[in-house]
């Protein structure tokens, strides 16, 4: 099949790892006969730098214009002061919302030989295989903000419809697994929890077939290092995802591992590491490609339908891991393009 994909490197580490990701997909598509073209464009710090804005004109219209979009990442401590008109993270949310990508999807599985290298016991371990649903296009991060000598505000507000159609994904992503769906709110306290609790109750009358459980986040942040292997699918609003994505990051053993995925209505979907622009290790040739390389085996499986060729990829990942293959967030020596190079072996 022919594929238009965009790649934006962003900032930071980001320029190494999407450089990692497209040798994988070069070669997947030499291997099953695919005609992937790959179009760069800026997002972030380093538009900022050449354009003066975050999100420039022209990626948004190559993003929107693509069959899937692939980043790094964006930011870093030379566009961090607090009182610049233009920050890199507004590139990322002004493309989320462009794109219209209100779920974002970050499975957690766990690697064995590499969550040796989480703090928790192994058996806690065995088997965790959740897949996060995170409200993205909505809350906190986009409500009106305010600010005043003496005072600061972020309104959170969530539609009807924004928390329907992001529980509606995530009860079909349950039916296709374990049929078990949690859903995180924090309804003791918050309203906009109220009524995601309610919604999320009246919404799985259409899914008799899959069994759904409440948690509060504050206690669902415990459960997840201490039973879980307990969780199928979690669904939660944005915030609340942000956070508890970072923290089930540290049952794969390092950051640099989780994919993710986000996708809405329209056809586009983007793909991105759930790291950072990890500015500490920038230029060192040190950077985990694996969690770009997974978002990069999640794009072919949800834009371009290419199952198999996903598969293989995650198969190459995990081999790579299985051999010890590990950059140095892992305890590994490898390099990013040792580590590359490896899961390229693995796919021939
Ligand atoms: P953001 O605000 O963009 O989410 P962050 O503040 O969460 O960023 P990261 O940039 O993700 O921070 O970095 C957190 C730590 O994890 C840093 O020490 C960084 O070096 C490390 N890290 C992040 N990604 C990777 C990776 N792919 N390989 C190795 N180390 C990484
Ligand atoms: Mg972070």
């Amino acid at each position: 099949m022919k594929a238009n994909i965009v790649i934006l490197p962003g900032d930071g580490i980001g320029p190494e790892v999407t450089a990692a990701a497209v040798e994988c997909l070069r070669a997947v598509a030499k291997n099953h006969g695919h005609d992937f073209q790959f179009a760069e464009h800026l997002l972030g710090g380093c538009a900022i730098d050449t354009e003066g804005t975050a999100l420039p004109e022209s990626t948004r219209a190559a993003c929107l214009a693509a069959d899937a979009v692939l980043l790094g990442a964006v930011g870093g401590p030379k566009w961090s002061d607090p009182k610049a008109k233009v920050r890199p993270e507004q590139g990322l949310l002004g493309l989320r919302a462009t794109l219209g990508v209100f779920a974002n999807l970050r499975p957690i599985k766990v690697h064995a030989r590499a969550a040796a290298l989480s703090p928790l016991k192994p058996e806690r371990l065995a088997g965790v295989d959740i897949l996060f649903v995170r409200e993205l296009t909505g809350g906190v991060y986009f409500g009106e903000k305010t600010r005043t000598p003496e005072a600061a505000s972020d309104l959170c507000r969530y539609s009807v419809i924004e928390i329907e159609r992001v529980l509606r994904r995530a009860f079909e992503f349950a039916q296709a697994r374990r049929r078990k769906l949690t859903s995180v709110d924090k309804a003791n306290v918050m309203e906009t929890s109220r009524l995601w609790r309610e919604t999320a109750v009246r919404i799985a009358a259409e899914y008799p077939d899959v069994k759904l459980e409440h948690q509060l986040v504050d206690s669902m942040a415990m459960l997840l290092l201490t039973r879980p292997a307990d969780y199928d699918v979690i669904v939660t609003e944005n915030l609340f995802g942000d956070i508890l994505t970072d923290e089930a990051a540290v049952l794969c053993g390092s950051l640099g591992l989780p994919p993710s995925a986000s996708l809405g209505a329209g056809k586009v979907g983007l793909y991105e590491p759930i790291h950072g622009s990890a500015p500490d290790i920038v230029g060192q040739n040190k950077a985990n490609p694996l969690g770009t390389i997974a978002s990069a085996a999640l794009l072919l499986r949800y834009s371009l339908n290419l199952e198999a060729e996903a598969q293989a990829l995650e198969a190459a990942i995990s081999a790579t891991l299985d051999a010890g293959i590990f950059t140095p967030d892992l305890g590994g020596t490898y390099s990013t393009q040792q580590v590359t190079a490896a899961v390229l072996e693995q796919l021939q």
